[in-house]
């Protein structure tokens, strides 16, 4: 019962990432808590299986990992070198020439990487402001020259060889390890893996990676059944009706636990009994979920709502999102178990 979290299928997922990026070296994207499934359980056992490049945004999220992992691990900072921002024990990727002159004031010999933008126009410097301070930053020895692709999840987008040659028009020459891939560049085969990749999604099972294991399964337990008889309502608005004598299931999660309102949105949302679907009924509340059981022969003690029928990319499609979002949605309250 609760969220089940299959450490072993993650730690299957990013090797066969890795496997997909030939001789590239696999890190690991642990931002947002490792996408909502607790970083401090993650990143040690992707540690264990071989990693050392781990990727978090803010340096918050660095300091909470760094006592779980040996010193030979790197913790780069998405975010880079933010004012005020405590490094010891990370790496900063600098994203902009202020950032860069600040860290190299503050923190003199403190390792540090350097995000390039190659057309995504979110983080990195511009090629204009990289040649002005390349070769100063590259005799300052960074650990790694990146940057990000925006389309990779399309491979037949044209950005993706657009970034593709503007990352290399930028870095030729450069003999600091360079990294482009995301789960999805990983994807797109190895003119893209250049020296470092940064798996994410796919490790955690979720598209693009479409040959992932399955990660997460959540079953919500039951607090209360009843009969409800035709033309009695259900929930906020009276939104469901009973057209026949009807077993009614309240479940304990809501869109306080990450599950949205819009999931219902199509009146398409089921839960599972074993292999049996229960379709959500009325409308989803803030911590509750009601459910027609009527078809059960047999009530059980909780219903799942991500199990190998319906992952986290069929949830999502239901609600109009994405797999990302549902798993950095997930909510503290569940009981949280690792396998
Ligand atoms: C989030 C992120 C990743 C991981 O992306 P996925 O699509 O989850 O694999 C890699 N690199 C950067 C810069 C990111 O922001």
């Amino acid at each position: 019962m609760g969220l089940v979290i299959d450490i072993p299928a993650l730690v299957a997922n990013w090797k066969a990432l890795g496997a997909r990026a030939g001789s590239a070296r696999p890190g690991a994207v642990v931002k947002a808590d490792a996408y909502g499934l607790g970083a401090v359980r993650v990143a040690p056992a992707l540690y264990q299986a071989g990693a050392r490049d781990f990727f978090v945004a803010l340096a918050s999220e660095g300091r909470a990992i760094r006592p779980h992992l040996a010193d030979d691990a790197r913790i780069f900072v998405l975010s880079g070198h933010m004012e005020g921002a405590d490094l010891t024990g990370l790496v900063p990727v600098l994203n902009s020439p202020e950032q860069f002159f600040r860290d190299r004031a503050l923190r003199a010999r403190g390792p540090f990487a350097i995000q390039l933008d190659s057309g995504m126009n979110r983080l990195g410097m511009e090629a204009g402001e990289w040649a002005a301070i390349r070769s100063e930053a590259l005799a300052a020895g960074p650990q790694l020259v990146m940057s990000h692709l925006a389309c990779a999840d399309e491979p037949d987008h044209a950005a993706n060889a657009q970034q593709l040659a503007a990352f290399r028009a930028m870095t030729e020459g450069v003999t600091a390890p360079r990294s482009l891939a995301a789960t999805g560049g990983i994807l797109l085969g190895s003119d893209y893996h250049f020296d470092l990749v940064r798996p994410g999604i796919g490790m955690y099972g979720a598209e693009p990676f479409t040959d992932a294991q399955p990660v997460v399964t959540l079953a919500l337990p039951i607090v209360q059944t009843r009969d409800v008889r035709p033309g009695e309502s259900v929930g906020y608005g009276y939104s469901w009706t009973a057209t026949r004598p009807s077993r009614v299931a309240t479940v304990a999660a809501g869109y306080a636990d990450g599950l949205h309102r819009a999931l219902g949105r199509e009146g398409k949302l089921r839960l599972w009994a074993g292999e049996r679907a229960c379709p959500v009924i009325g409308r989803i509340s803030m911590d509750l979920i009601t459910v027609d059981v009527t078809d059960l022969p047999d009530v059980p003690p909780a219903l799942e709502i991500l199990n190998a029928r319906q992952g986290v990319d069929a949830l999502a499609a239901l609600g109009g999102t994405i797999g990302y979002e549902i798993l950095t949605s997930l909510g503290r309250r569940y009981e949280r178990t690792y396998l």
